[in-house]
């Protein structure tokens, strides 16, 4: 895809040295010799003058001997620091290449070392001392134009746990996704980490530890701080969307549910990964001819996750015609204690709704073989949890059974995809949250869907921030799960993969933005005024790293 749009992009006022010092504005080798003469760069740069895709070009170049992900992710975070442009245009065209790096499984690595292999701030790191007064902090960011923040407070890093402050690096990478995928400007996003002390001891006795060392702060201290947060980002950045991001489950739905109805928010572990399941579930269709209000699902694990998709699934198929009763009678869990029923006295509350009439069951091959679900989803970050035996059970009553280890990082994954094969003698329809190779079975090549929920926000961001939402409804999900659906190809699908391949999620995301922003506009709740081609107005505001001329030619 083609964009012209240069956003973002205005004549720097800077010069010299610290012209180069300016990642968003510096073009590194890229100054043509009419700028290195008028912006006093003469001297400062070597003598060659190259494109944007030759400085790409030695990117990938120079990532190729990097010895692990890790060095490449610090080779790109370094990048990033020293010239925007070059960055997003190499992660935009190698995104396949480049996404597992910037983001999971990689950042989860990042994530868990971040006091290690700090360099730069990268972000805003709020803490309670800054009570009473964040509003007046949030100004010292550098840009006045922020449309996006994505904020974690570092409680439950993919499935890694309370990573306290480093887990800024998990809104470091969504963001720099938005622009790359959603083509929302960089200046326009601003990571955030809420550091509100931290339980993991590792942390607290690492002498090199970035954040504040102190158990974390619960309760209205906890929340009071965030309340002050939200309204305190709202009012330095009017028309914000705000993501929070792996908040551990305890807090997530809480918050969600006191700050949806009063700003735009969404949380992407929450609604962001419903999106994305449903999306695969609903593509499913075309494989196995089961349309989603037939499916009966079985998830393992009942988080912020697993609840959300199936809270989402319970509205889709409440559109296709189903009562809400019947459709959440069609969606049952297992937790660590064995199956969620009614009879249980130790549930969460956001367990409850999908706590039906059943006798206890301890274990996940005994709720298999007692529900014979069509699907199975891991949302429970336990490694091999999807053990042989279940899943040559959901083969036993299932021509194509649908097995979604989708627990991030790999590590943590259910099951591998070759098991998921193997066991199911080919007949598994398999999706997975990180990435897994393809698979040769029995002469054929199984290539594994990765639900990653970069299908769903960076689409569902812009057309957020497109139309200035002053609301996120369940809607927009929907309605985003239901064109990434639509934009499978046949392709992929004939591969038994249910998403489109990465290369393709920039247009896919494209197309996600208007089909939201047209959503938005269509309930009134939209701050824009509505355009008479929501597409051309999505367009020329979609981010395309490239150079503009600082000089009139
Ligand atoms: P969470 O901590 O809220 O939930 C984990 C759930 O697993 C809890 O209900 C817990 O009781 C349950 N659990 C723990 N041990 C179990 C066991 N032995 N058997 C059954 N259940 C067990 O976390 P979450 O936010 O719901 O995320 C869960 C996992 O899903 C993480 O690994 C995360 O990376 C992954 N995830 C994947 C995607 C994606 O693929 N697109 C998106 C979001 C989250």
């Amino acid at each position: 895809m083609s964009h012209q749009s240069t956003v973002g992009a205005t004549p720097p006022s800077l010069r010299g040295a610290e012209l180069l010092r300016a990642p968003r504005f510096n073009k590194g080798t890229a100054f043509d010799s009419k700028e290195r003469a008028e912006l006093r760069l003469r001297g400062l740069l070597p003598h060659r003058v190259f494109t944007l895709e030759e400085q790409a070009a030695r990117v990938m170049r120079n990532l190729e001997h990097k010895p692990d992900p890790l060095e490449r992710y610090l080779y790109l975070a370094e990048l990033a620091d020293r010239n925007e442009t070059v960055f997003y245009r190499a992660l935009v065209d190698h995104v396949a290449e480049l996404l597992p790096i910037v983001y999971t499984p990689t950042v989860g690595e990042a994530c868990k070392r971040f006091a290690h292999i700090y360099t730069r701030p990268r972000g805003m790191y709020l803490t309670l001392d800054d009570r009473g007064r964040i509003a007046a902090v949030l100004r010292n960011w550098n840009e006045s134009g922020v449309r996006v923040i994505v904020v974690t407070d570092g409680g439950r890093i993919l499935g890694l746990g309370d990573l306290g402050a480093n887990g800024i690096g998990i809104p470091i990478g969504k963001l720099a996704l938005y622009t790359a995928l959603g083509g929302v400007a960089p200046h326009l996003c601003l990571p955030i980490v809420l550091d509100v002390g931290t339980d993991n001891r590792e942390l607290l006795d690492d002498p090199l530890y970035i954040g504040v060392r102190r158990p974390r702060a619960r309760g209205a201290e906890y929340s009071d701080f965030v309340d002050e947060f939200v309204a305190a980002a709202n009012e330095v950045f009017p028309g914000l969307l705000i993501q929070f991001e792996d908040f551990a489950t305890e807090n997530a739905f809480g918050l969600l549910a006191r700050h949806r109805d009063r700003v735009c928010c969404f949380n992407d572990d929450i609604q962001g990964t419903a999106a994305v399941v449903l999306a695969g579930l609903e593509a499913s269709a075309r494989i196995t001819g089961r349309a989603l209000a037939d499916q009966r699902l079985l998830f393992l694990g009942a988080g912020a996750a697993g609840v959300g998709i199936a809270t989402l699934i319970v509205s889709a198929m409440v559109q296709a015609g189903l009562s809400e009763d019947q459709a959440r009678a069609r969606c049952w869990f297992v937790d660590s204690k064995g199956l969620v029923c009614a009879a249980r006295t130790d549930l969460a509350p956001h367990k409850r709704a999908f706590a039906h009439e059943h006798a206890p069951i301890a274990d996940l091959v005994g709720a298999v073989r007692a529900l014979q679900p069509t699907a199975l989803l891991g949302l429970s970050a336990q490694a091999g949890a999807f053990d042989e035996a279940s899943v040559r059970a959901m083969a036993e009553f299932n021509e194509r059974p649908l097995v979604f280890a989708l627990s991030n990082p790999t590590s943590k994954a259910e099951c591998t995809a070759e098991q998921a094969y193997r066991w199911t003698c080919g007949r598994a329809v398999f999706a997975s949250g990180s990435p897994w190779a393809p698979v040769e079975f029995d002469g054929r090549t199984h290539v594994p869907g990765q639900g990653n929920n970069a299908y769903i926000f960076p689409g569902v961001g812009l057309g957020l921030v497109a139309s200035r939402a002053r609301r996120v409804t369940d809607e927009v999900f929907l309605v985003a799960a239901r064109r990434l659906a639509q934009l499978v190809p046949q392709a992929s699908l004939d591969h038994g993969s249910l998403y489109p391949p990465l290369e393709a999620v920039r247009a896919v995301s494209f197309e996600i933005g208007c089909a939201v922003a047209e959503l938005v506009w269509k309930r009134g709740l939209a701050e824009e005024p509505e355009p008479a081609d929501v597409r051309a107005f999505v367009r020329a505001q979609f981010y395309e790293p490239q150079y503009v001329p600082y000089l009139a030619p």
